[in-house]
């Protein structure tokens, strides 16, 4: 109770200062520029020049002012809010802040990894937590699973997995997918509460049936070993497919070392290769360097030192530190 008192409290403390009262325009005439996302006052931006309320559409790249685009007809809303989810975080910036400041939950959320990276902002933990706290509040169900997130790993604030696991059941209260698969693993691992793989397991299972692809990756494990659940590995290969089929990089990885090496079913190199790049497309280091040697070796397709290079120079560019020793190796 006193623990969340404190972070109401810290939430509006830090807030204040970081948001004007509204997106448009606040009793002290800031506004949030949707040109360039600084807070500013007047009729012009006073860091791009842009008139005030002016708009890029997503659709056509036409400016507006008025709520609808003139030329496509797309309106103000969506636009803000595919320009917030377009995954390009510099894109994202002004569309990210003005919905903040009108406290939409997904925004907010958005905003709290610009505070994490330090990208655009100052880095801050206290005000990601901040931005998140104020998201749940306002009853987006997806931030309390950030909360948890963060004190599962003691990210933006010291670790403490009790209230981690208090966080993901809120969460998982109102259904939230991922949230089941946290408390999954808090039972398989016997991470404050008692181990018990039979909940890991069904836990898994609810959040993989609710569309988390991952959890079909950690219920096939649950398969493979017998935790909790007969162990059978057929239906630990089905489930390793649904996951890499829903969309999991991790389960596309792990099948493609399966159909690699011949572990647990007949080797079948093209198809391992097929998997290993599926993999490296989601953004899986891993499989990234299993294809550099794949061409750099022959293995499953023809070798190809440039191919081998592509892969390995991808590796290094997601961070795998091995792959420049791989790279000198190719060329020395
Ligand atoms: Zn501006
Ligand atoms: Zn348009």
């Amino acid at each position: 109770m006193i623990r969340k008192l404190l972070s109401c409290l810290l939430a509006v403390l830090l807030l204040c200062p970081l948001f004007p009262a509204s997106a448009d325009e606040s009793s002290d005439g800031l506004w949030i520029c949707l040109c360039c996302g600084s807070e500013t006052s007047g009729t012009v931006c006073s860091f791009c020049r842009a008139v005030k309320g002016v708009w890029t559409c997503q659709g056509c790249g036409n400016r507006n002012l008025s709520d609808t685009c003139r030329t496509c007809g797309k309106s103000k809303e969506d636009s803000l809010q595919e320009q917030a989810f377009c995954g390009d975080l510099l894109r994202a910036w002004p569309a990210v802040r003005y919905l903040a400041a009108l406290r939409h939950g997904d925004a907010l959320c958005a905003l709290a990894e610009y505070y994490e990276s330090g990208f655009m902002l100052e880095k801050n933990s206290d005000a990601a937590l901040a931005c998140c706290m104020v998201a749940a509040d306002s009853g987006y169900a997806p931030a309390l699973v950030l909360i948890g997130k963060a004190y599962d790993r003691g990210t933006w604030v010291v670790q403490d997995e009790f209230t981690a696991m208090d966080y993901f059941r809120k969460a998982a209260d109102q259904g939230i997918p991922e949230a089941y698969w946290y408390l999954g693993t808090f039972y398989e691992e016997g991470v404050v509460v008692t181990r018990d793989y039979a909940k890991a397991a069904e836990l898994y299972r609810t959040a993989a049936e609710a569309g988390d692809a991952d959890s079909w990756m950690s219920l096939a494990a649950m398969y493979s070993f017998g935790r909790g659940v007969d162990r059978d590995p057929d239906t630990a290969m089905a489930f390793y497919e649904k996951a890499a089929e829903g969309g999991s990089h991790l389960a596309c990885d792990y099948l493609g070392y399966v159909y690699m090496t011949g572990e647990l079913v007949p080797a079948d190199p093209e198809k391992g290769l097929q998997y290993y790049r599926k993999a490296a497309e989601l953004g899986n280091s891993r499989s990234m360097m299993a294809l550099g040697y794949a061409y750099q070796t022959g293995q499953g397709v023809e070798a190809d030192l440039t191919e081998a290079a592509r892969w390995y120079e991808q590796a290094a560019v997601a961070g795998r530190e091995d792959a420049q020793a791989a790279l000198d190796a190719l060329n020395p």
